[in-house]
């Protein structure tokens, strides 16, 4: 039978429009359906207008540390709508640009919401395509629980479009989100409380990484409440917000900012015409290769709720453009030791397993510590604290994670990301010479472990 395309790709996001741009250079027909914003998630309300957001939140730590540098600042003002403005100018641009990339490497784009009617069926705007292929590359949604005044509380989606700088923040989570939001809100200049219903955040992450980071925003006087959540939101007579938490303490704040999780994008997609399952958290069931439970329907990225990071979004929709169109090209996407950032302030960088991971899956351990003040403050007051940190095999000397709190942490960790990759051991990271003056040479330099 003729098909329409031969590949039918469901959301123009990190890895539906990698998967179409590949797929149509392998010599396929395609077409890419998008109903709300090109670049999905990431370039539109995920990593990179929040990155700028970190950026600007970043100025209020250089003005104060300028000073031990010899530099005198009049006070410094802060214009909320003008950082939101040249955000909104940057992202309208990198809409072109996926535009482009799209059209010029011969996708057929169609703007609308798109709706699976059959196993080969796509229907946009009441026009119907069909396809050998369908990839639903629908991404994720921000989800705030049931609760009373729910509607009063707002997500990522709408902070990066907030009118105004709220005055005092309560943001609710402990996963990177709600630590990332936090740190700008903080250093924008707003009061803010960080609430999660758990003993410390980010849970999965190294458990030295979570306490130091812990700390250092308590030094930075965040306010950090773990063990608490909130029961209901009301709206005050003078336009606050009153959170009751559920052991009946009340918190006032002028925005309360939910990053709770997320769900699969799934609204009105018409799964129920296709065959394609759930798995057991409500995500896109998908085998190794990301074939779904309907053969000629396939699914990638946050949808099927693997790793929810953009770079794996892409490598799943290289992969899927190369099995079904460039075979010989194929290799199945490595979902081991994943760099990854947090941008909190400081930020996070990690790869690899975390101590505890690693002696639950029986690995004898050393560990590699160093905590120390970074050279750039030492003519400033901070008194922030960098953490290097290095998981390794006692038995074989391979490096199995390594973990970092502090600036640029992020940069510095995508190398050692190559690193672990290659298998490398405590005795080449030895072997390696150090940048010098740098932070990062603290990883070759780790002589004598502290467990
Ligand atoms: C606040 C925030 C910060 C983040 N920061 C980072 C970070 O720093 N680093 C990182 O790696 N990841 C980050 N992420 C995660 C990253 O954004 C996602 O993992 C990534 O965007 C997933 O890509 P995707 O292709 O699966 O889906 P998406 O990028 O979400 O794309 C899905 C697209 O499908 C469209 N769509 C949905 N349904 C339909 C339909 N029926 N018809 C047509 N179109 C449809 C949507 O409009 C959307 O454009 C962040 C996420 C958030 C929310």
């Amino acid at each position: 039978m003729a098909y329409d395309f031969d590949l039918f790709v469901i959301g123009a996001g990190s890895g539906g429009v990698r998967a179409a741009r590949f797929a149509a250079g392998f010599g396929a027909k395609v077409a890419v359906a998008e109903s709300r914003y090109l670049g999905g998630t990431c370039v539109n309300v995920g990593c990179v207008p929040k990155k700028l957001l970190v950026y600007g939140a970043h100025f209020s730590d250089d003005f104060e540390q300028a000073a031990g540098f010899g530099w005198s600042l009049e006070d410094a003002q802060f214009d909320w709508g003008q950082l939101i403005a040249n955000k909104n100018r940057e992202i309208e641009r990198l809409n072109g640009i996926y535009r482009n990339l799209l059209v010029n490497s011969g996708v057929t784009l169609l703007e609308g919401h798109a709706k699976c009617v059959g196993a080969n069926e796509v229907e946009v705007d009441g026009q119907r395509y069909s396809a050998e292929h369908i990839l639903i590359a629908t991404g994720g949604w921000p989800q705030i629980p049931d609760i009373p005044g729910k509607e009063l509380a707002i997500s990522s989606n709408e902070a990066f479009f907030l009118k105004a700088l709220p005055k005092r923040v309560l943001v609710v989570g402990g996963g990177y989100i709600a630590v990332e939001f936090a740190g700008i809100f903080q250093g924008l200049g707003a009061k803010t409380s960080l609430l999660y219903r758990g003993d410390l955040f980010l849970r999965g992450f190294d458990g030295g990484v979570r306490t130091h980071l812990k700390e250092e925003l308590e030094k930075r006087g965040m306010d950090l409440q773990f063990n608490s959540d909130i029961a209901r939101i009301d709206r005050q007579d003078d336009g606050s917000l009153k959170a009751t938490l559920k052991d009946g303490r009340e918190l006032i704040a002028d925005c309360v900012f939910y990053a709770t999780g997320r769900r699969p994008m799934l609204d009105n997609l018409g799964l129920e015409n296709t065959g394609v399952d759930l798995d057991e958290r409500g995500f896109i069931r998908v085998d190794d290769l990301y074939q779904t439970t309907a053969p000629s329907i396939l699914a990638i990225g946050d949808v099927i709720g693997r790793v929810q990071l953009t770079p794996v979004a892409l490598a799943e929709g290289m992969a899927v453009a190369r099995r079904l169109f460039k075979p010989e090209q194929y290799r199945p996407v490595d979902y081991q030791n994943i760099p990854t950032a947090v941008f909190s302030q400081p930020p996070i960088g990690t790869v690899g397993l975390t101590e505890e991971q690693a002696l639950e899956q029986g690995h004898k351990v050393q560990i590699f510590e160093s905590r120390f003040r970074p050279m750039k403050l030492t003519l400033t007051d901070v008194q922030e604290k960098t953490l290097m940190k290095l998981v390794v095999d006692a038995d074989t000397d391979r490096v199995l994670g390594c973990h970092m709190v502090g600036p640029d942490a992020g940069e510095i960790i995508q190398g050692l990301g190559i690193a672990l990759k290659a298998g490398a051991t405590k005795q080449q990271f030895d072997e390696t010479i150090g940048v010098h003056p740098t932070a990062a040479e603290e990883f070759v330099t780790l002589r004598t472990p502290s467990r």
